[in-house]
């Protein structure tokens, strides 16, 4: 740490009211000084060549032209010469494997794996994120466990004692599948909060969520009309957005089409659902396109397409094995949630799979998903990059880059694609914290890139570090991190082959 002389005498500057409020909810985060780097601000096509970049307390404190003359008390400077800053990338869409999910686990290779002192499980997932720059996460739902676990996780993350990007840690609301069947075999179970099928027991869900502190509710496909509406109005009212699931299409207590652009979510979590609507009602007819994406603009919702989840699951349909996972991730899959990517746990691999009712759609689905989400970008419905990570075939992190290339394939700009990564996320997610974009006073959640992403989208794969939360990690770092982990993970990896040799 030494003073860095730009001129300016910001040592000395009054805290904004901001950063004393950070104060207080967390550790300083220490002063660094981002040198003559490129800024990709994200919220306007602009770039600022040799910028200084000044990161206090969580926020991005200064950005002015390299050569103005400041100082710079006790700050680590990085050198930025010929590197990009950019805002730090958000997982809108996936389901984090945690401790938590796996001591709630029924399944016999996983349950009652000793999972050692220190959270160690976690932490490696949650560096994972910040290796791939991302400084944000959005968790779909998960068990109660997974879920408590993440709630912990992400004030550990807050408060700068666990190395991860900022989470939001969403409650998954879903009805009896029974209560929505088209064609009911036995009566509808009983209806209860954990699993609603009136408005009442919808609405109680909402608040009990609100009181567990959970950051956003995600509607499930198998809500009847009723308790679908009461779920998304009383989100509303109590300040929680929703993003998930279309409701089911075609039972007597089901939701029509009309219904559901009338009574919008917040967002649309896969562009898939859109495509399931297409193919009940018309069979993915290309007239729908039009149709939807003008429905979807109408009403306001945004949309998470998760292309690469749908390419994902139409390759392990059509080639029968998980596709490989990009560049050296691969080794980067935690020993638990690689058991889930390989048969039987893996559904997607599975005869049953194959033969469902309306499989031969697959692969078009996922072509029918590309032109309608471009037909959405076209409209200028917002979209974010969600992956629902870790599918099997989508390791954590990594994912993102993926799914922002499919992003850009469809065509959008880089610099539309990097707005999806993050500044549409901040707004769905956590508008009351600022943007997200590379500015003057927002919270400094960056990526540092080797190379221009708007040369090459590519290139936000060549990371040399990470801002999360206003903390610097070098990738030298992370990676330091991560290797202090790997015998744990061998540990647990050794742990669950003695399990299989048990079980033959
Ligand atoms: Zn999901």
């Amino acid at each position: 740490m030494f003073a860095y002389l730009l001129g300016l005498a910001l040592g000395a500057a009054p805290a904004t009211a901001a950063a004393q409020t950070a104060a207080t909810t967390a550790p300083p985060a220490g002063t660094w000084v981002v040198s003559d780097v490129t800024v990709i601000p994200a919220d306007t096509d602009e770039v600022w060549m040799h910028r200084t970049v000044v990161i206090r307390d969580g926020k991005i404190a200064r950005i002015f032209p390299q050569g103005t003359k400041a100082k710079v008390n006790n700050a680590t400077v990085v050198d930025g010469r010929g590197k990009f800053l950019v805002p730090g990338f958000v997982d809108a869409h996936l389901h984090i494997a945690t401790e938590g999910a796996i001591r709630d686990s029924k399944d016999a290779a996983i349950a009652g794996l000793d999972l050692g002192q220190e959270h160690r499980y976690d932490r490696q997932i949650m560096l994972r994120f910040l290796k791939a720059g991302v400084t944000g996460a959005a968790n779909l739902g998960g068990s109660a466990g997974s879920d408590e676990d993440l709630l912990r996780l992400r004030g550990e993350i807050d408060a700068g004692r666990i190395d991860g990007p900022k989470l939001y840690v969403g409650k998954r609301i879903n009805g009896p599948r029974a209560a929505v069947a088209i064609k009911p075999t036995q009566p509808a179970p009983a209806s209860k909060p954990e699993s609603p099928s009136t408005a009442a027991d919808g609405i109680a869900a909402v608040r009990r969520a609100r009181e567990r502190g959970y950051d956003f509710i995600k509607p499930y496909q198998f809500l009847n009309r009723e308790t679908y509406r009461a779920i998304v109005e009383e989100s509303a009212r109590r300040g929680l957005i929703t993003t998930g699931h279309l409701p089911e299409l075609g039972c007597a207590s089901c939701a029509d089409r009309a219904f559901v652009f009338a009574h919008p979510m917040t967002n649309i979590a896969h562009s898939e659902e859109l495509a399931r609507f297409a193919r009940v009602e018309h069979d993915l007819s290309p007239d729908d396109v039009e149709r939807l994406a003008d429905a979807v603009s109408a009403s306001g919702m945004s949309v998470t397409p998760t292309l690469v989840t749908l390419k994902t699951i139409v390759d392990m349909y059509v080639h029968r094995q998980v596709p490989a996972v990009p560049g050296d991730w691969a080794a980067s899959v935690d020993p638990v949630t690689r058991l889930d990517w390989v048969p039987p746990a893996n559904r997607y691999l599975s005869r049953a799979f194959r033969e469902q009712d309306g499989a031969d759609t697959f692969s078009a689905g996922y072509d029918f998903a590309r032109v309608l989400t471009r037909a959405l970008w076209k409209r200028g419905v917002p979209l974010t990059v969600g992956t629902d990570a870790a599918l099997p075939g989508l390791a954590f992190g990594v994912s993102v880059q993926q799914e922002m290339i499919e992003l850009g394939e469809i065509g959008l700009k880089p610099v539309e694609v990097l707005r999806a990564a993050s500044i549409n996320a901040h707004r769905l997610f956590d508008p009351q914290a600022g943007s997200g974009a590379v500015r003057e006073g927002q919270n400094a959640n960056l990526v540092l890139l080797e190379a221009d992403p708007l040369a090459d989208i590519q290139n936000v794969s060549k990371i040399a570090g990470v801002f999360a939360q206003g903390r610097w990690l070098p990738m030298a770092e992370i990676d330091r991190k991560l290797a202090q982990g790997e015998a744990f993970e061998r540990e647990l990896e050794q742990q669950i082959r003695r399990r299989k040799h048990a079980a033959h």
